[in-house]
């Protein structure tokens, strides 16, 4: 199987029929093969039947539903153990992400010999009170990791299968992914600049603790790899 796309979720049922029409699209125009893990992160929408639906008109769409929220990054770690695609695809279900994207972040795994390529929202579709702190979130990060990318929490990224299944993810981590592959050894990471939008339907699940919670497993993180 070329790409296994992992979408962590909760509670977008709105936006899951259009964003795995899209999907589904670039998949065949494209002609990968490909399954799209929905992981739903303790919905109370439709979000898991909508997800039921989806599966049986494409069993490419599977799904895995967790009994209650139990944030994006155990989402994510937990489609990683279940994806089988050679490059592993994550993206946000809100439609921020493009699906467009995809075929050029398989190529860089595929062809240009990175582990990991973590998109840029060079041009972002969020208000002045999200991206002033996430700047200098990244700028930190950058200091701390030596890793050389804008955005290390875009949703949109793409590993080599082994990456992900040499990983943990877990707590709030999944703003380091970058981070826990360099240091697993994958020191090949890349970066693409993505197209943004904006939000369609619903709203945002992390609200303004995101960034004082980030900065704390920051200096966590910091501090374990200056022993490790
Ligand atoms: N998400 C999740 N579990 C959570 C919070 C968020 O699976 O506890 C999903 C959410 O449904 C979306 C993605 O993670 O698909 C990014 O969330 P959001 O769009 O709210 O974050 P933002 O774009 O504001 O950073
Ligand atoms: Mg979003």
């Amino acid at each position: 199987m070329d790409i296994s796309v992992v979408v962590p979720l909760f509670n977008e049922d709105e936006s899951l029929p259009e964003l795995a029409a899209w999907i589904e699209r670039v998949m065949k125009e494209n002609g990968f093969t490909y399954e799209v893990v929905f992981v739903d992160d303790g919905s109370r929408d439709k979000s898991w039947r909508v997800i039921r639906e989806l599966n049986a008109k494409n069993p490419c769409f599977r799904g895995i539903r967790f009994r209650r929220n139990y944030g994006k990054s155990a989402a994510l770690q937990t489609g990683f153990e279940a994806v089988e695609g050679n490059v592993v695809i994550t993206m946000d279900a809100d439609m921020q992400d493009s699906p467009d994207e995809i075929p050029a972040l398989y190529k860089m795994i595929t062809e240009e010999g990175y582990d990991v390529v973590s998109g840029w929202k060079k041009k972002r579709y969020d208000p002045i009170s999200k991206t002033l702190p996430t700047k200098l979130f990244n700028w930190a990060v950058r200091r701390m990791s030596k890793i050389q990318l804008h955005d290390f929490n875009c949703g949109l990224k793409a590993y080599r299968r082994d990456v992900v299944k040499s990983i943990e993810v877990y707590g709030e981590m999944h703003r380091f992914i970058p981070v826990i592959a360099k240091w697993a050894g994958f020191g090949i990471i890349g970066e693409k600049a993505v197209q943004h939008r904006a939000r369609k339907y619903g709203t945002t699940k992390f609200g303004m603790n995101r960034f004082i919670n980030g900065f704390l497993d920051l200096l966590s993180l910091s501090f374990v790899g200056r022993f490790s």
